[in-house]
């Protein structure tokens, strides 16, 4: 008897995840509840105004979201300055990365990226039977932007994947050095711009807002303005860019209720300055609870730090002692950043205890011993990028 089979390309994949979740790392530690400082979600919530308007349109559930999202694509151009034409709302970043490798990577096709990096953009290439080309990050944890260009050429990549500011190394790329990496590019290779974490960076430090045919740029609701579970992101880009993605976009894949959220979050300018200004406070609370245990930080112009721990394995452990104190943090999955881990900024009394978690569970990793059998597995980020399988 023959049985259905899938797509070559998706038999070949392995049977890993790009993350696993809070929720069953909880279960595997025994816990009810986590302090969650592993994913970058907002410790600040949704902005009031959000909240409220959510509330009120829930009870609509029975309809469908607009599949145009007019009403938040018309404040988004308002608010960039862009046409309507130029932008397309999507389930988030994640889902929009699957749009820009279905549509601009063929089998086979290479992308590049930096080994390590954001896990779900490589999910998607190794999912649609495309291909990544890896540089490392240097090892203060910033992107080898003109290794990554050469790599393109020698490669013949189709497109190129730069998350600034990082996620998890935290750093940021200057907009004449973002500009400088286009130019080095190939023409015809698409600069694909994860600007996840632009809203913690002021607007003048970013590339300037004309749109260039040969790039993308990705940005979410999910991380200042506090609705990851609302799953909204959106695309700005070339017309022909956000038309193409308009023939295979899913067309109610974001919810009403997240497209609602999103706009009123939008005009809640106030509260968005204020998470901004808490998470730049959180921020130099990590650095110098790093500092005055000893440890090394990477400068981060994002919602999280990445803490040296000394090495994979010390890190490994570091991630599992503090599963076990009820704390959700993950850590880098590739060589120079895997001996970090990367804590999210919490409220200031998550911070605390995120510090007193820390404190302890430094004092349990005791030099040179071994903690294979404390691994957490899954805590790592990137494992895709590597080839690896990341569940055991
Ligand atoms: C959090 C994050 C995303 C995911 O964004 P969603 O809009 O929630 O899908 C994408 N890229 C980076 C770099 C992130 O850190």
């Amino acid at each position: 008897m023959t049985s259905p089979q899938p797509t070559a390309a998706i038999a070949a994949l392995p049977e890993s995840r790009p993350f696993i979740a809070p929720e069953e790392l909880a279960k595997l530690g025994g816990h009810t509840a986590l302090l969650r400082l592993g994913a970058n979600e907002s410790a600040f919530g949704p902005p009031p105004a959000a909240l409220a308007a959510m509330q009120a349109a829930v009870a609509r559930t029975s309809w469908y979201g607009d599949p145009e999202s007019m009403d938040l694509r018309e404040a988004l151009a308002a608010r960039h300055g862009c046409t309507l034409e130029g932008l397309a709302v999507g389930a988030g970043i994640d889902d929009l990365m699957g749009l820009v490798v279905r549509a601009y990577l063929d089998l086979g096709d290479v992308s590049v990226a930096t080994l390590g990096t954001y896990p779900t953009y490589a999910y998607h290439v190794l999912g649609y039977g495309a291909r990544l080309e890896t540089v490392p990050y240097h090892s203060d944890g910033t992107v080898q932007l003109e290794a990554l260009a050469r790599r393109a050429h020698e490669t013949g990549a189709r497109a190129a994947y730069l998350a600034n500011p990082d996620n998890p190394s935290g750093t940021f790329v200057e907009r004449s050095a973002v500009a400088a990496f286009r130019a080095a590019l190939p023409d015809d290779c698409l600069l694909v711009l994860d600007e996840a974490y632009a809203d913690f960076v002021a607007t003048a430090e970013l590339p300037a807002m004309e749109t260039d045919p040969r790039v993308v740029r990705l940005r979410t609701f999910s991380k200042a303005y506090g609705l990851a579970g609302a799953r909204v992101g959106y695309a700005l880009g070339a017309r022909e860019i956000i038309a193409t993605f308009g023939k295979i976009r899913l067309q109610f894949g974001v919810n009403r209720t997240g497209q609602i959220g999103a706009l009123a979050a939008l005009h809640d300018e106030r509260f968005i300055r204020d998470v901004v200004a808490e998470v730049a406070r959180g921020r130099d609370e990590y650095h110098a609870l790093a500092a005055s245990l000893g440890l090394r930080t990477l400068p981060s112009r994002t919602n999280f730090v990445c803490i040296d721990i000394g090495s994979r394995e010390r890190a490994e452990a570091m991630v599992a002692e503090l599963l076990r104190r009820a704390v959700f943090v993950r850590k880098p999955g590739a060589p120079p950043l895997d001996g970090f881990i990367r804590v999210t900024v919490g409220t200031a009394e998550e911070r605390a205890r995120f510090g007193a978690a820390f404190t302890a569970a430094l004092h349990a990793l005791s030099p040179g011993a071994t903690f294979g059998n404390r691994t957490v597995p899954g805590a790592t980020l990137g494992n895709r990028t590597e080839g690896d399988v990341a569940v055991s």
